[in-house]
């Protein structure tokens, strides 16, 4: 007989094959012991935009751009205040600002409580900052906007704060600095937020009225109330690119007019062609871009000013007014150019029907 390794040929050995599909002749796989690769929390980060896992020390190098695509992160009114003022140094003012609990709003937690929250998750007494300091060594008035409290949420704390900001740069006589980051205005205070717009316009007004340079500077997001008021009203409304922009949200937008709304719409880009942003500047040259800015609005004001406080001729003030951008007599004066928008404005002319 011929026996085979699977046992004798013939009639049982063929049963013994066939049983053999059926039997668990081979070894159950063994549990593979996964090693966990131990990453440090933080060390990568995910961009939005393009989704590459990138190293986060990559991305910091890069004033927390991704590398791969542009796009920007959000990052917090600190991190921004050091990038922006000369060696990063500058002077918190208006710190001890607190909004109070006026209607005892209620929603999933009390408001007050909400408050005590974020105070202790941010350090800050509400969701803007006030600082003084030099940009490209021109004293400048800042207030910068948190979105991590509250969502960059403007109360009547808020409103105070940009509108003291104003006051100050009147009093000192220096240009005001305004960066955006908001949800808009905070439905917990009501009415109370909502005269915020009005106090801060009128605020502007004034400023503006002193012939004091203001540079507006949109990021992501900025929307409702901020939009409405001070983000929109700069001298110079900067915005960071694919920055979101608006008033009302896209979704409520279409519900109303029952239509489909354009790709990119309320994005940086979408409002430079349509004539609400006067450039797009990528933050990694927002600090240059606003310090020639400041040199080009803020020279030719100031004099004026200063020659109308001293009392002096109108014919004066006049002929420097007419003469914005004269070089001084000794040199010293660069002329500055002036500058280049990465997304140059183009031009759709109307369809006409
Ligand atoms: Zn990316």
């Amino acid at each position: 007989m011929l026996v085979t390794p699977l046992g004798p040929l013939g009639t049982g050995g063929r049963l013994l094959m066939e049983i053999a599909w059926f039997k668990k002749i081979r070894k159950p796989k063994q549990a593979v012991e996964h090693r966990r690769i131990q990453v440090p929390e933080g060390l990568w980060v995910k961009c939005n935009s393009c989704k590459e896992i990138i190293y986060k020390k990559e991305v910091l190098r890069n004033a927390n751009v991704c590398p791969k695509c542009g796009y920007h992160f959000r990052i917090s009114a600190r991190e921004r205040l050091s990038s922006l003022f000369d060696e990063g140094r500058y002077q918190e003012v208006d710190t001890d600002i607190y909004s109070i609990d006026p209607l005892k709003f209620r929603d999933a937690k009390p408001y007050k409580d909400r408050l005590r929250e974020y105070r202790e998750k941010t350090g800050l007494s509400d969701a803007l900052i006030n600082a003084r300091g030099t940009l490209g060594g021109t004293q400048v008035m800042m207030s910068i906007m948190e979105y991590g409290f509250m969502g960059g949420s403007m109360g009547s704390a808020v409103g105070e704060k940009v509108t003291r900001a104003i006051e100050r740069a009147m009093e000192e006589q220096i240009p005001l600095v305004i960066i955006s980051c908001s949800g808009g205005a905070r439905m917990q205070e009501g009415a109370l937020s909502l005269m915020q717009m009005a106090k801060i316009a009128a605020a502007l007004g004034k400023l503006h009225e002193a012939r004091l340079p203001f540079i507006s500077v949109l990021t992501d997001p900025t929307t409702g109330g901020v939009t409405a008021s001070y983000a929109m009203l700069g001298d110079l409304n900067i915005a960071e690119p694919k920055a979101l922009i608006g008033f009302a949200g896209a979704r409520v937008i279409e519900q109303t007019i029952r239509e489909t709304l354009p790709e990119g719409f309320q994005r940086s880009e979408f409002l430079l062609e349509h004539g609400m942003l006067d450039f797009i500047v990528e933050r990694r040259q927002m600090r240059d871009v606003l310090t020639q800015c400041l040199r080009v609005l803020y020279d030719r004001d100031r004099s004026a000013a200063g020659l109308r406080r001293s009392g002096a001729p109108s014919e004066d003030v006049e002929k420097i007014e007419a003469e914005p951008h004269a070089p001084a007599m000794d040199g010293s004066r660069r002329t500055v150019p002036f500058p280049t928008p990465i997304a140059a404005r183009k031009h759709h002319p109307p369809e006409i029907r």
